[in-house]
């Protein structure tokens, strides 16, 4: 029936109401659009639960990125139902593949690793379109397996080019992200004009509101795992601005970013590495502060991991250029856990403390130093360390979890 007074035709319909004294709800249609009077029903028959159900873990990193965020979301993803990354393609998660691991920029970084999971990028992601298209059909996603919201933000090549300055100033990955994100606030005085998901045809089979589908898995007891991208310290608010990326890269920026509630949040994990690490500065630039910088050698002599193989490991996933590198930050950290509140702490690179802990497959075989470094850090984070990489491999990862 294509009108209400089509319907009005029907005598039922006409004696509706008489109904109204009986009925358990009464819904003036004259007064709610078509889609109100369906939340009016739904909520009267008890559709939408009886509580916002905690099915979201949250995973983000808590220094300057590449923390192994990455490997940790892929290890844990076979235990949930939704898989959500928020971000841009500025950051590379790699996991660990044989013969090669595999770098994801746009997807969740175990899209590959749990390939029953649905997918969804958020509203706030920003995208390279080409980049998604080739992430897409490298990791056969079909179309009913992912939503990519239709508010998402496209990446120009105007804006990658416009971020040679950064790239030159904070050695930023000039992935146009921030450029892309400037636009969007913008809005109608954007130049060039913005384009979002809903409007770029090779999406089109991909788009579906998240709210909507993240609503769907809540109803059914879903469980989701959020993948936050960077780490807290290059939070464009909470980091050493301007030594810092163009979004807001703590457990909150994520929720607003994907659109979850925080009550929806279960577990946060914040992701730490034995010795953080920066890109590069640029020739004339800086990468920004670094606390007690050393050198890769120290690191080498140190664990007795031999230089060449931590040179090849410590190079960006995004663009390739070598990393600086410190020794372990506790102010850092102390801040991250201020700014993130985690529930459990994820260690990883522990055999950068000694080339032995990569032998360990329970925690009481990790080195005595490391058994002390991590009660040291528990007792910073106020939070357990529960689960420690001894090196990049699923088998590696020491899982201490109550939960
Ligand atoms: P942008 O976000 O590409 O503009 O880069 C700003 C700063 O954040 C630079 O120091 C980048 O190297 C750093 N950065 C951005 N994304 C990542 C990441 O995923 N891992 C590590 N560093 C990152
Ligand atoms: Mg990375």
């Amino acid at each position: 029936m294509a009108s209400y007074e089509e319907a009005r035709v029907n005598p039922t319909e006409q004696a509706v109401d008489e109904l109204k004294e009986i009925a358990d709800i009464v819904v003036d249609t004259h007064r709610s659009t078509a889609d109100q009077v369906v939340v009016r029903v739904a909520a009267r028959l008890g559709l939408y639960g009886k509580s916002h159900d905690r099915l979201v873990d949250v995973l983000v990193g808590g220094q300057y990125g590449s923390e192994g965020k990455g490997q940790i979301a892929a290890y844990l993803a076979p235990e949930y139902d939704v898989l959500v990354r928020v971000g841009g393609p500025n950051a590379g998660h790699t996991v660990y593949e044989e013969p090669v691991p595999f770098t994801f920029h746009q997807l969740p970084s175990g899209s590959r690793r749990n390939s029953a999971a649905q997918i969804v990028l958020g509203p706030g992601t920003v995208l390279s379109v080409e980049r998604v298209v080739r992430e897409i059909a490298t990791c056969e996603v079909s179309a009913d397996r992912l939503s990519i919201d239709p508010q998402a933000m496209i990446i120009e090549e105007l804006d990658r080019s416009s971020e040679i300055q950064l790239v030159d100033s904070i050695g930023s990955t000039g992935q146009g992200v921030g450029a892309a994100t400037v636009r969007k606030i913008l809005r109608t005085g954007a130049e060039p004009a913005v384009r979002l998901a809903k409007d770029e045809a090779r999406l089109k089979d991909y788009l579906r509101e998240t709210r909507v589908v993240l609503d769907d898995a809540f109803a059914r007891d879903r469980r989701i795992l959020l993948e936050g991208t960077q780490g807290s310290g290059l939070s464009l608010h909470h980091g050493n601005y301007p030594f810092v990326t163009s979004r807001d890269t703590t457990v909150s920026g994520c929720l607003a970013e994907a659109g979850v509630a925080p009550s929806r949040v279960r577990r946060t994990l914040l992701v730490c590495r034995t010795y953080p690490i920066r890109v590069e500065s640029p020739s004339g630039g800086d990468s920004g502060p670094l606390t007690n910088e050393i050198t890769l050698r120290a690191v080498a002599k140190r664990s007795r991991i031999p230089l060449a193989e931590l040179k090849k490991t410590e190079r960006t996933s995004t663009t390739g250029r070598k990393r600086r590198i410190a020794e372990f930050d506790w102010s850092l950290l102390r801040r991250a856990v201020s700014l993130n509140g985690p529930t459990d702490v994820v260690l990883t690179f522990a055999d950068y403390l000694g080339i032995e802990n990569r032998r360990a497959r329970r925690f009481e075989q990790l080195s005595e130093e490391t058994i002390q470094f991590v009660e040291e850090i528990e007792r910073v984070a106020v939070a357990p360390v529960s689960l420690i990489a001894t090196r990049f491999n699923f088998r590696s990862i020491i899982d201490r979890r109550k939960w």
